[in-house]
């Protein structure tokens, strides 16, 4: 039986063959709650990517589409940061085809975009998830149109029309980029394959708890540090870690760290301030452009995953974001500012309540060095 999509504010379901991006009622599309059982002999031992966990994933079970269009992503290291203090350990999504982590969404979204037959896909993106989209529309032989800010790094729109995707430069915010693809999208141009909207993309991050669980053998460190944007790691995250929680096979659900930039944190404030919805914020320009999101869709279910881990938000200081690039270079991670300004907001919290954080933690490490200069 397909499982559905249902909306987030009026619970009106859809089926997955629609080509509605939201509900008739404007809300967001999550997927309905699908029933499976999944335990450590699930998992497809000679696969080396993440669809080594496609039965934990929302698919038929003689689906095989999916064999076209992964390139290998997920299965990513885990590894202590330093051999001084090896309860931080990092995780390097950085190593990925496309050299972010937003391939695990790319690779779910596209192999369903693939099994509905869609010919063209349209997305918005400050530039990672354009990157993975493009690659994976690509492998797929599907047509591709990426919507960038202006100030996007040359580098990554150089990477997405490298892939063969038609790139569209916009003038203004990361919010009149998504404004420019969603017009595209109501005039027909194309499916909508945007990793905000559409909820395969999550079942895609979702992997990244999986992995997890796999590779520390079911010890899940108390504490996660996610970086949040949009919140496709971190609702990702959510579902995987609860999925596991629900399935039994982990005793505690793991408490979230999640990274903004102060210069643009608007789920910060709205968690600060105890509220239950999340409004829109300028964002005053930081280094960080992967996290600078001033008006998140999922604004509200991110809240609602943050609080049901008992976890928290801070923010990372825009005038540490250089040293702690230099910093993790200097251990042998090159990774770009968007990630930087993730450590250094972990860091800066590490020192002032390293007493408090007993166990290991994880940071992701999400996107490489040599996407920026
Ligand atoms: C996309 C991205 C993020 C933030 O992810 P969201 O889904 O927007 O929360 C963080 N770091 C890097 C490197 C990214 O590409
Ligand atoms: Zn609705």
């Amino acid at each position: 039986m397909p499982v559905k999509y249902i909306c987030c504010e009026c619970g009106k379901k859809y089926d997955p063959t629609t080509l509605a991006f939201r509900c008739e009622c404007g809300g967001l599309f999550n997927l309905e709650e699908f029933d499976f059982t999944f335990s450590k002999e699930d998992i497809l031992n000679n696969e080396w990517s993440l669809f080594r966990y496609i039965k934990a994933l929302p698919f038929d079970k003689d689906f095989d589409l999916w064999q076209y269009v992964t390139m290998g992503e997920g299965l990513t290291p885990i590894v202590p940061l330093d051999n001084d203090n090896t309860n931080i350990l990092v995780k390097v999504d950085y190593l990925m085809p496309t050299l972010s982590f937003k391939d695990r969404g790319a690779a779910v979204l596209i192999s369903k975009v693939k099994e509905l037959g869609i010919k063209k896909v349209i997305q918005d993106s400050s530039g990672n998830a354009g990157n993975s989209i493009a690659a994976y529309a690509a492998r797929a032989g599907i047509e591709c149109d990426i919507y960038v800010p202006e100030s996007t790094s040359a580098k990554k729109i150089k990477q997405i029309s490298s892939h063969g995707a038609t790139v569209h430069i916009i003038q203004g915010t990361r919010e009149d980029t998504a404004r420019a693809a969603l017009n595209a999208v109501e005039k027909g141009e194309g499916f909508y394959a945007s990793h905000v909207y559409n909820p395969y993309f999550y079942q895609g991050t979702k992997t990244y708890a999986y992995e997890i669980y796999e590779q520390l053998n079911g010890e899940i460190p108390k504490t996660i540090v996610i970086p949040v944007g949009n919140g496709t790691l971190l609702l990702g995250c959510y579902y995987g870690f609860k999925e596991l929680y629900d399935l039994g096979l982990i005793k505690e659900m793991p408490k979230f760290i999640a990274v903004q930039s102060e210069k643009c944190a608007p789920i910060y404030k709205a968690f600060k301030e105890g509220k239950n919805s999340v409004d829109e914020v300028t964002n005053a320009g930081t280094l960080a452009e992967g996290i600078a999101i001033a008006k998140p869709m999922r604004g509200k279910q991110i809240l609602e995953a943050i609080r049901a881990t008992n976890g928290i938000i801070i923010t990372a200081p825009e005038n540490k974001i250089n040293e702690a690039r230099k910093y993790l270079a200097q251990k042998g991670f090159y990774v770009e500012p968007t990630t930087a300004a993730t450590f250094a907001g972990f860091l800066t919290y590490y020192n002032e309540n390293r007493h408090h954080l007993n166990g290991k933690v994880i940071i992701p490490l999400c996107g490489a060095g040599l996407k920026k200069d």
